[in-house]
């Protein structure tokens, strides 16, 4: 992509509604803009971010034998009644009447509709396992929209709905979920901790939500530092076999981690001094098992072996993938903006012509373009007139982790110079060994 060519509205100022850092760089670097309170428009660099984490979303959970679908954002109000949520659910859901003047709502979460497609379809054991899930936007009218993204009235939401035959085969469904899910903030360059929580108005009794620690974080957490030494890495995981998942459970979650909802000082104290940790962490995702509570009151059953009708066994799970974005952010920046981690950067790389009309430059700079593209890879190319002082500002504010700088002074060497955002340490070297070195990097 040509700056020129591009839509990226940066502001200079520092908007004054924004009081948490992710929040200020998506406005100032244009990748996000309000359109009402707590409702925002992507912007083609922020929908280029929100993209690939819900690709790497969709990645991991096919790698985890889960089935896409989707599901419509407006609902009718009826399975909620069945369920007996939509009194529950109090002033968060957002309702609405149509024409025929029916109850509608725009939908917080889908455990209502996915039980109606499953009871409407389901009805032998022989089916089971099922898991599927969507990435679908939600609206919860929330009382205190703020933070951007991170606290949004509507948001992209991935949730997923296991369906088994038993307590059993429902819990392999959650630790697969939570090794999935470990996986999915790895590769967005996140440490996020499965944390005890509770369960709320989704309901049950198993349930972890996955923290991403940062100052501005909204839940308080208590944990053994421990916990932040573990890695998931690259390891090989059959998500079919339910000792390998359990085992990634265990080893997650035996230290003590938990959310303000849950703490137990006592518990706490037994971990040694030296590793008790107070902080502040933001919810990224949760998974639930929740047992029968849904399928008993909606009727979901099927025939067991025995020929005998059983309620299913259910969970729910959940990734905040705009959210994500915003954390992510908190996670990862500098005083000059953002730093993208290299699994989620809208480009891969800038290009930054130090003089742009200089012939030498411009033709070094669409050299380096067409070579990066060839590679598969996305360069932004500041082919714009902007003096280099303003060309660097910008790089840095939205993030991208390599920059490649082009000037004449140094073609007259034969090399550019290739900058690292994280580290800012700069290098010269050939045209040629820049393009290789960032084509080994992705
Ligand atoms: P919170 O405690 O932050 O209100 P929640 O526990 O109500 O979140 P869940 O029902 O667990 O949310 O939904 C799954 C995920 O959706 C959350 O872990 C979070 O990452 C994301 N999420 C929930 N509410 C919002 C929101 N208002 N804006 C953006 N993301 C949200
Ligand atoms: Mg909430
Ligand atoms: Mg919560
Ligand atoms: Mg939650």
């Amino acid at each position: 992509m040509r700056l020129s060519r591009y839509f990226l509205p940066v502001l200079k100022e520092t908007p004054a509604e924004a009081q948490i850092v992710s929040h200020r760089f998506m406005l100032r670097a244009g990748m996000i803009k309000q359109a009402s309170a707590g409702i925002y428009s992507w912007l083609p660099l922020g929908f280029k971010v929100l993209r690939k984490i819900e690709n790497i979303v969709h990645e991991e959970q096919l790698r985890a034998g889960h089935l896409p679908m989707l599901m419509p954002t407006l609902q009718s109000a009826d399975l909620w009644r069945e369920s007996g949520r939509y009194d529950d659910y109090g002033q968060e859901m957002l309702r609405m009447k149509d024409r025929h003047d029916r109850d509608m709502l725009f939908t917080p979460t889908a455990e209502e509709l996915i039980t109606d497609i499953f009871r409407g379809h389901v009805s032998s054991y022989r089916d089971l396992p099922l898991t599927m899930y969507q990435i679908q936007w939600k609206f919860r009218d929330e009382i205190r929209p703020r933070f951007g993204v991170m606290r949004g009235r509507e948001f992209l939401m991935k949730d997923g709905y296991n369906f088994d035959l038993t307590k059993e085969d429902a819990l392999h469904a959650y630790n697969r979920h939570l090794v999935s899910y470990l996986r999915t903030y790895e590769r967005m360059g996140l440490q996020a901790i499965p944390m005890r929580a509770d369960s709320g108005p989704i309901g049950g009794d198993d349930t972890h939500e996955f923290l991403v620690l940062a100052e501005t974080g909204e839940s308080e957490v208590f944990y053994d530092s421990e916990i932040t030494e573990l890695k998931f890495g690259d390891r090989d995981i059959d998500y079919t076999s339910k000792e390998q998942c359990h085992a990634v459970l265990e080893e997650f979650t035996s230290r003590y981690a938990r959310t303000d909802e849950t703490h137990d000082e006592a518990l706490f104290n037994q971990v040694p001094e030296a590793r008790r940790r107070v902080a502040r962490g933001i919810e990224v995702g949760q998974i639930f098992y929740f047992g029968t509570k849904y399928s008993e009151a909606m009727g979901a059953t099927v025939q067991g072996p025995d020929g005998k009708a059983v309620p299913v066994h259910m969970g729910s799970h959940g990734i905040g993938v705009s959210r994500l974005v915003g954390a992510i952010i908190e996670a990862s920046h500098d005083e000059r903006g953002i730093i993208w981690p290299e699994g989620v950067t809208p480009f891969h790389v800038g290009i930054v012509n130090l003089k742009t009309g200089d012939a030498e430059a411009d033709a070094a700079c669409e050299t380096l373009y067409a070579a990066l593209t060839a590679k598969g890879l996305e360069p932004l190319y500041d082919d714009t007139d902007e003096r280099a002082g303003g060309k660097f500002a910008t790089m840095d504010l939205i993030g991208l982790p390599w920059r490649i700088t082009v000037g004449p002074r140094g073609l007259k060497n034969g090399v550019v110079e290739l900058t690292c955002r994280r580290t800012g340490e700069s290098e010269e070297m050939s045209p040629e060994a820049a393009i290789d070195r960032v084509a080994q990097i992705f």
